[in-house]
C-alpha cells in the first residue's frame, strides 16, 4: 500500500510543486487548499490525487478534511499567508489572522495527524518556516514572527513526539518566485538573487525537492532541523 500524505496549501506556488514531488516518490498524495478551487482540482487530476477545500486556520474545517481524507503518514504544513506593511499599519484583524493560517493552522493539522501516527508509532511532519526568521525582515515583522513560532513548534515537537517514532523538521525556503512575491518588482527580486550565493532566487521546485528529500528514508535520522532552501541567501 502507498503512504499517504497531505500537503496544506497545494493548489499553487510551493505546495503544488511539493505535492509533485511526493507523488513521484511514490506518496498517495491529498491536495488542500483554501480558495484556489479550479487550480487545485488540475492538480488533483494531473497526479490523480483527493482535493479537499479547508480553511486550516480553522479547527472544524481541517478535523472535517481528515474525517473525509483518513489518515496521513506525512503532513507537510505548507499553507501559508504574508503581509508586507509597517506594522503601525497592521489592524488586529491582520495580525490575528497571519497567526492563525501560519501557526494557527500547523496546530490544527498537527492535532488530526498525531491520533495515527502515534497509533503506528511512524509519522513525518515538515512545516514551512522562512529565511527571514534568521534575516529579519523589514516590513514584514508579523510574517517573520509566525515563522519564528514555527520554528519553535518543529523543534519542540521534534522532542515530544520523538519517542513515538514521529519526525518533525522544517524546511525554510529562501527567495522563490510564487505569487507570494507578486508585490516585489522585477528590480527588487533581481537585487535579492544578487545577494544568494548561488546568484539567483528559487523556483517552486527548490523547495520541493528538499521537501522530499526530508520525507525521504535518507533522513530517517533528522528530526528537529530547520533546513534552508534558499541558495546560499543567509550564510
Ligand atoms: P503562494 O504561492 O502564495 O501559495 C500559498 C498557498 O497557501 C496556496 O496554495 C493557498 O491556497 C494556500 N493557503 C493560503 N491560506 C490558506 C488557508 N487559510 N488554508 C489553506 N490553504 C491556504 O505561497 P508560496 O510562496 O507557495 O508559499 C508557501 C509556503 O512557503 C508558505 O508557508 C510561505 O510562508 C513559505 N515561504 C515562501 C517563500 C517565498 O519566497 N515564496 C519564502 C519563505 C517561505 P489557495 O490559493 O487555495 O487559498
Amino acid at each position: 500500500m502507498k503512504k499517504r500524505a497531505l500537503v496544506t496549501g497545494a493548489s499553487r506556488g510551493i505546495g503544488a510543486a511539493t505535492a509533485r514531488a511526493l507523488a513521484a516518490d511514490g506518496w498517495e498524495v491529498n491536495i488542500n487548499y483554501f480558495q484556489s478551487e479550479a487550480q487545485a482540482l488540475a492538480l488533483g487530476r494531473e497526479l490523480g490525487a483527493r482535493v479537499f477545500r479547508a480553511d486550516v486556520a480553522d479547527a472544524g474545517q481541517v478535523q472535517a478534511m481528515f474525517d473525509d481524507m483518513g489518515p496521513v503518514e506525512l503532513l507537510v504544513n505548507n499553507a501559508g499567508i504574508a503581509w508586507g506593511g509597517l506594522i503601525t499599519d497592521m489592524t488586529e484583524a491582520e495580525w490575528d489572522r497571519i497567526f492563525a493560517v501560519n501557526v494557527g493552522g500547523i496546530f490544527h493539522c498537527v492535532k488530526c495527524a498525531l491520533p495515527h501516527m502515534i497509533h503506528i508509532k511512524h509519522g513525518i511532519i515538515i512545516n514551512t518556516s522562512s529565511v527571514l526568521m534568521k534575516a529579519g525582515g523589514s516590513c514584514e515583522a508579523a510574517y517573520t514572527a509566525t515563522k519564528g513560532a514555527v520554528e519553535g513548534l518543529t523543534r519542540s515537537l521534534a522532542r515530544e513526539l520523538g519517542p513515538s517514532g514521529i519526525r518533525v523538521n522544517a524546511v525554510a525556503p529562501g527567495c522563490i518566485e510564487t505569487d507570494m512575491l507578486k508585490s516585489f518588482t522585477r528590480e527588487e527580486l533581481d537585487a535579492t538573487a544578487e545577494q544568494a550565493a548561488l546568484g539567483r532566487n528559487g523556483g517552486p521546485e527548490d523547495v520541493a525537492r528538499v521537501t522530499a528529500l526530508l520525507a525521504s528514508d535518507a533522513c530517517q535520522f533528522v528530526t528537529g532541523a530547520i533546513v534552508p532552501a534558499d541558495g546560499g541567501l543567509i550564510l
